[in-house]
């Protein structure tokens, strides 16, 4: 263990659209803050190559090009932004703490928490083939569906926001399957009866995900086996959407902070603010409903001003 202990103003941790925003809110206020970029620098949208509904882009961007910029700009205003991840934090005195590597102490006046989230995959080897190919797998409906437009996609998942993914789908694409791997969806009666009515979505329960196909560059369709008779079957689709959930990037606060049940830190409504003092949270790890680079970015930009809010009030 290091010991030397840095004092800091600010400490935010993760580097996606809210790390970065609050980044450049946070330097822009005089609060020196310090970044730590985690083991994704630049966080998910490096892992994707279209970027079309980021505003101030109107031919679009790429994920790491965006990324990129949001650095250049949170460096221009003096964040110091550091390889390396938090593995530990204190939350319980008036000083927090947090532990690079389990190494090096931070004490922070104010700490923005901007870790994230990760979308959950099935882990089938021709899924990561193609989600890494960037040729037809997707964990986001939102963000990737217009690429599919006038085409066929599958769905798989069951719950709240795989019927939503499935929904918002159909307005775009000529069809839409939607695998479920039990004999009914776990989504709520009236998100799975809205998707149950709609004419182009058409639902295989009790079916699982056997493999996805594609021609080597893109995927081509979806084989799937129904698990009761093991049937298979091969479905034509150009676009494979996984709807299984996401986990939050939260483990190392759930000592100190409020989490919900799956794990996402709870902010106090219409705030950044957490239930300690001084920590705030911005992006993915606190929102489960939108997911989006601009909502990250924009609850970013509030974490940093509630932060500067909170110091002034301290002096
Ligand atoms: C393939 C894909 C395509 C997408 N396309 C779009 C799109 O077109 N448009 C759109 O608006 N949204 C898109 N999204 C969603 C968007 O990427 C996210 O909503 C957004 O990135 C969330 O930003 P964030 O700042 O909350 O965190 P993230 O981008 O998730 O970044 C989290 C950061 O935290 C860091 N971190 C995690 N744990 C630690 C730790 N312990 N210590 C230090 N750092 C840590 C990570 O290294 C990372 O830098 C896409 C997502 C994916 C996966």
């Amino acid at each position: 263990m290091s010991d030397t202990i840095e004092k800091v103003k600010c400490l935010i941790i993760g580097s996606g659209p809210a790390g970065y925003t609050a980044a450049i809110y946070a330097s822009r206020a005089n609060m020196f803050p310090v970044l730590y970029q985690g083991t994704q620098p630049g966080g998910q949208l490096t892992t994707t190559n279209e970027v079309e509904n980021w505003p101030g882009n109107p031919e679009g961007i790429t994920g790491p090009e965006m990324m990129v910029g949001l650095q250049a700009q949170a460096q221009r205003f003096g964040a110091d932004v550091r390889d390396g991840w938090v593995t530990k934090v204190d939350f319980s005195g008036d000083v927090h703490k947090a532990w690079i590597q389990d190494d090096k102490e931070i004490h922070a006046e104010t700490i923005i928490i901007s870790t994230g989230a990760t979308a959950k995959y099935l882990g089938l080897p021709s899924e990561q083939k193609y989600l890494n190919l960037g040729g037809g797998v997707s964990a986001c409906a939102v963000c990737d569906g217009f690429f599919y437009r006038n085409q066929e996609v599958v769905i798989v998942g069951a719950g709240d926001s795989a019927c939503e993914e499935a929904h918002y789908l159909s307005k775009l694409c000529t069809k839409v399957t939607m695998i479920v791997r039990k004999d009914e969806f776990r989504a709520s009666k009236i998100m799975a009866e809205r998707v149950r009515k709609t004419e182009n979505i058409s639902i295989l329960y009790n079916t699982e995900t056997d493999e996805v196909l594609g021609d080597g560059q893109v995927v081509t369709g979806v084989r799937v086996k129904n698990n009761v008779t093991g049937v298979l079957t091969e479905i034509p689709a150009t676009g494979f959407f996984v709807a299984i959930g996401h986990k939050p990037n939260t483990d190392i606060f759930k000592d100190y902070l409020d989490l919900d049940e799956t794990g996402y830190i709870k902010n106090i409504p219409g705030t950044a603010k957490t239930n300690v003092p001084g920590v705030f949270v911005g992006g993915d790890a606190a929102d489960h409903v939108y997911r989006q680079a601009i909502t990250a970015a924009g609850t970013g930009c509030m974490a940093a001003l509630d932060a500067e809010r909170y110091l002034a009030a301290k002096e």
